[in-house]
């Protein structure tokens, strides 16, 4: 984000920015990511029964494994991605951002990182150093972010493609960032990363284009997405393309990540398995189990608060297919596009293939619980009965967090860290979805 802005930074003060950055996404990784889950599993062998079974669900789609996937057309030939230039790198993603000191934010515009998965902290452009203290730590300000929209829910149906086959959305990541509408404007500098002169958009688009193709090829429908989704986007399953970059050549490997908020997560589970366990298999690339808030939190999902979002029980899940950042991943990723692309094709079928009849599957969940906090100038701790960290207000809400014993742990907006809280001081609500 920073590294797109129009200012003319000088290299000392990107190089400083950028430590900043990594001083600040290290400290983010080490954090719980209370809901987010990614199988570690040993990815399965793919097995040809399970994309028999997907004949009666997927009219149109012939009865073969992966092998039989047919040749790439010639329209989708690689585009070229230079590989000869020197390392340099950018984390600038909707993705992976590490929590930002913007100054001079609306509130609507911290709202809107906040959407993103990306918490600010600053308070109308303040430093969190100035934030009100109580016993001289900092007391958090009031953030509750009220529900934006109430987009219908889809009337439920087999398969949503007009033919009656299953319907698939494939964006690719970053694409078109720039016409992201108004409620999403905020976004639109989150121009992705780029690793070794590779821009990661370029290899998200070619890569998004061949997972289209194969699809339709076996008979689904397909809609190629750019980064704005439709309004309240409904599909059997939606992918978002992404690819990692860090400031260091060293982090590798690929992830996986549905919503924390999903309101279908046993389905959305199932969906992230089936995908890590194909592109695992048959990338042979390292699974990465440090899924970022922003991951968890992608823009995409947020059917709460957006428009243009996928709808609540449309499956969905963002891959970010390996570090361009890294040398063996980098050649990986751009000499092996047909492997990568089949591989998360033949996931999505696995997943549609092995989804239960209409009538067994998960229904949307219309409502989440949550946290109230009970009064004002309550402590979060360090630890269960450890060191007070920050005071909350009263009202504050927490929306995703884990019980353990006697206490819930909680992700602290403005500090950006997770916080442990009694549960006596907090009450428990359900608030409509
Ligand atoms: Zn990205």
């Amino acid at each position: 984000m920073f590294l797109s802005c129009k200012l003319k930074l000088s290299k000392k003060l990107v190089s400083f920015i950028v430590a900043i950055m990594v001083t600040v996404m290290v400290a983010g990784c080490t954090e719980q990511v209370p809901t987010a889950t990614v199988t570690t599993s040993k990815p399965a062998q793919l097995t040809p029964n399970a994309f028999k079974s997907s004949v009666s669900q997927t009219p149109g789609t012939s009865n073969s494994n992966v092998a039989n996937i047919p040749a790439l057309s010639p329209t989708l030939a690689p585009v070229f991605l230079p590989t000869a230039t020197p390392e340099t790198a950018t984390v600038n993603d909707i993705d992976k951002a590490g929590p930002t000191t913007t100054p001079g934010l609306t509130p609507a515009e911290q709202q809107d990182q906040a959407l993103a998965g990306n918490i600010p902290s600053t308070v109308s452009g303040l430093d969190v150093s100035k934030l009100p203290r109580v016993n001289g730590l900092p007391k958090i300000p009031l953030t509750n972010l009220i529900p934006a929209t109430q987009a219908a829910v889809p009337d439920r149906k087999a398969n949503y493609g007009a033919k009656g086959q299953p319907k698939v959305g494939i964006q690719a990541g970053h694409w078109l960032i720039d016409q992201l509408p108004d409620q999403l404007a905020s976004l639109r500098a989150q121009t992705g990363g780029s690793g070794g002169g590779v821009r990661e958009v370029d290899l998200t688009l070619d890569l998004a284009r061949r997972v289209t193709q194969l699809l339709q090829d076996k008979g689904y429908e397909v809609d190629l997405l750019p980064a704005t989704v439709p309004v309240n986007y409904t599909a059997d399953a939606f992918v978002a393309i992404h690819a990692d970059a860090s400031t260091s050549g060293a982090p590798n490997g690929y992830k996986l990540a549905r919503s924390r908020f999903s309101p279908i997560p046993v389905t959305d589970d199932a969906f992230v398995k089936a995908v890590s366990d194909s592109y695992g298999a048959a990338t042979g690339l390292a699974l990465d189990n440090n899924i970022t808030r922003n991951m968890s939190g992608y823009y995409a999902f947020n059917s709460r608060r957006r428009v243009n979002a996928v709808s609540k029980g449309t499956p969905a899940l963002i891959i970010e297919t390996g570090y361009l950042t890294n040398a063996g991943d980098r050649a990986f990723l751009l000499s092996k596009k047909d492997i990568i692309a089949r591989s998360i094709a033949q996931g999505v079928i696995n997943f549609l293939s092995n989804r239960p009849v209409l009538e067994l599957r998960e229904k949307p969940s219309q409502t989440t619980p949550a946290l109230v906090v009970s009064q004002d100038n309550i402590p979060v701790y360090d630890q269960a009965d450890g060191t007070p960290i920050a005071y909350l207000s009263k009202d504050q809400r927490f929306e995703v967090y884990e019980v353990r014993g006697d206490h819930y742990v909680v992700f602290l907006p403005y500090l950006n860290k997770t916080g442990f809280l009694r549960r006596a001081d907090a009450a428990t609500v359900t608030l409509p979805r």
